[in-house]
């Protein structure tokens, strides 16, 4: 049944025709294999341009499929997907039952052409599947009077996606259709790869775009923006895209620094930070810190710039900077006020002292002396309340002090002086128990703290007491401490005695109730602490304070 080729040539004579038979067959032969070649080129044409032009993968597969059946004129053709439970999967396929596709399983076994396949790794071809001794072939193959196939792996060094199996009812040699679907599987695994890559370039683009941060991208040589996140349009507003078309310099996005000098800060840090003022569509000021990092690919230069809203911070800086300044304002008030007490108001004070002890020196009415007496120790309280209110306002106002190398034993010795008229009136015994020197981290400040309490002491002590003044040297401060033997404190009140205002007593000492808050407020100005308990001799208080030592040699200014 060998069919031959003749080419038939027809001469007309006068009576007669000469016909001539030559025999072309094998030049025809050469001819057809070129056109059946030249139809397998022009599948795989058509299969790349799919694979370039197709958004899913899906489509590619069933076009390879139907086209690499009808190119080889063969029944079956399919993509066999290698899933992760081991087995392959017949996704795409032609000349199948439509039941099979999507849902026939082969599995990945040496006695099915698949599996024996994928452990060859290299295309095997099935001549007789009736005759074949190498598997015996899947019950699918069978159940479709399949005899003739080839099965080729469609993977690289990487990944194994699957086979590309074709297979015909009737007896066949595809060794010389190999090459043909090589070419087809390298599209396809090439395919697979590159819709894998998009898909993860894709996850990023969605992560960067559902970033809370601006994100763009510049190109480092001309400075014009390539490529800018959502979070940027929406700044820009909708007309967002066209505006970075017709202005693409980083300049009509930030004013303040142009491209030159952050690539000139690059090239020296390869990152760099600025602070910038964005007035958005919607006419709303956004301060933005601009991280720029320097990226390079293949010789070219690419900034990236990753931009912070930090608008809610700078307004709570600039809304703090405005109420620490009102502070400042209220407090040169108050100290406005504080001066005015001390000068102002004092000087008339001080007038009046004068000239009530004027009076009651020249005075010998009895009922005016004691009249102008009751003037004049109203007027001492008078001027008691102005000077230690002044000091108090002062000390709140003061947020640290200065501290000096200060000898603490001149400033005992300094307050038990201050008191020694009254102390000699009350014929107290007050007995300083240091020899000194206490050098502490102070300033003169705390000479009140000295004073308040040997003042109390000798105010809330009864005729003929003792009063013992000591300072105890501790590991990092001096312990001050004034022992007086006089009414004591009430447990209750001694939690609040050093508030202001508050009073332990209300018998006759005269007293404000303030002198305990200034004490309180100079030991924490100096970061030590303030105390009172019961005095463990007998009746009476120990009140206390902690100053800082100086541990290294004392600098005295
Ligand atoms: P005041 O001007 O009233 O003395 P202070 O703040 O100095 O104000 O003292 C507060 C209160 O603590 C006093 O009113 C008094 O009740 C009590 N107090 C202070 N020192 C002593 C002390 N050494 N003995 C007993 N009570 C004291």
């Amino acid at each position: 049944m060998d069919l031959k080729y003749f080419l038939l040539s027809f001469t007309d004579l006068a009576h007669m025709s000469i016909i001539t038979l030559q025999d072309i067959s094998s030049p025809k032969d050469l001819e057809k294999k070129l056109k059946y070649r030249e139809k397998q080129q022009a599948a795989v044409v058509s299969i790349g341009t799919q694979a370039l032009c197709a958004n899913e993968i899906d489509d590619l597969m069933q076009f390879a499929v139907d086209k690499v059946a009808s190119t080889l004129g063969v029944e079956f053709c399919s993509v066999l997907e290698k899933i992760p439970q081991g087995e392959f999967l017949l996704r795409w396929g032609t000349g199948w039952n439509d039941w099979f596709i999507a849902s026939a399983m082969v599995p990945d076994e040496p006695y099915a052409h698949a599996g024996y396949t994928s452990r060859k790794r290299e295309p095997v071809i099935i001549n007789d599947l009736l005759k074949e001794t190498r598997f015996k072939g899947h019950s699918l193959l069978h159940a479709h009077d399949i005899i003739s196939g080839i099965a080729m792996i469609i993977g690289n060094s990487k990944r194994v996606f699957g086979l590309l199996v074709v297979y015909s009812r009737n007896i066949r040699d595809f060794t010389e259709d190999t090459l043909f679907l090589q070419e087809i599987t390298n599209i396809l695994i090439e395919t697979v790869e590159m819709h894998m890559t998009i898909g993860r370039l894709q996850l990023f683009r969605e992560l960067i775009n559902r970033s809370n941060d601006l994100v763009l991208i510049i190109d480092g040589l001309t400075g014009n923006i390539k490529y800018v996140n959502e979070k940027v349009v929406s700044y820009l507003g909708p007309d967002g895209y066209a505006r970075l078309q017709e202005a693409p310099q980083l300049s009509s996005l930030i004013q303040s620094v142009c491209h030159d000098q952050i690539l000139k800060q690059l090239h020296t840090s390869n990152f760099c930070t600025i602070e910038d003022v964005f007035i958005s569509h919607d006419n709303v000021i956004h301060y933005l810190e601009i991280n720029f990092t320097l990226l390079e690919d293949n010789e070219r230069k690419y900034i990236l710039g990753i931009a912070r809203d930090i608008t809610r911070k700078r307004t709570t800086e600039i809304a703090l900077k405005n109420y620490a300044q009102k502070l400042q304002d209220s407090n040169t008030m108050k100290d406005m006020f504080t001066d005015i007490i001390s000068h102002d108001l004092l000087n008339p004070v001080s007038n009046i002292k004068g000239f009530t002890e004027l009076l009651l020196e020249n005075e010998t009415d009895k009922k005016k002396i004691r009249m102008l007496s009751c003037i004049a120790s109203n007027n001492e309280k008078l001027i008691n309340i102005m000077e230690t209110t002044s000091i108090f306002s002062r000390l709140d106002s003061v947020g640290s002090l200065e501290f000096n190398d200060i000898d603490l034993l001149p400033l005992c010795r300094n307050s038990i002086e201050m008191f020694q008229h009254q102390i000699l009136q009350k014929g107290l015994d007050v007995v300083l128990e240091i020899e000194g020197p206490c050098v502490a981290k102070a300033h003169p400040v705390i000479q009140h703290a000295f004073s308040n309490l040997i003042s109390n002491a000798v105010k809330y002590s009864s005729n003929g007491d003792r009063i013992i003044v000591d300072i105890e040297e501790k590991k990092d401060v001096w312990k001050v401490i004034v022992t007086d033997f006089g009414e004591g404190i009430p447990d209750p009140k001694k939690p609040v005695i050093f508030d202001r205002f508050s009073r332990a007593t209300s018998g006759n000492t005269i007293g404000k109730g303030l002198g305990l808050s200034i004490v309180k407020r100079i030991i924490e100005l100096h970061s030590g602490n303030v105390g009172v308990s019961d005095n463990p001799l007998g009746k009476g208080s120990i009140f206390w304070f902690t100053v800082q030592k100086v541990i290294e040699r004392p600098v005295f200014n």
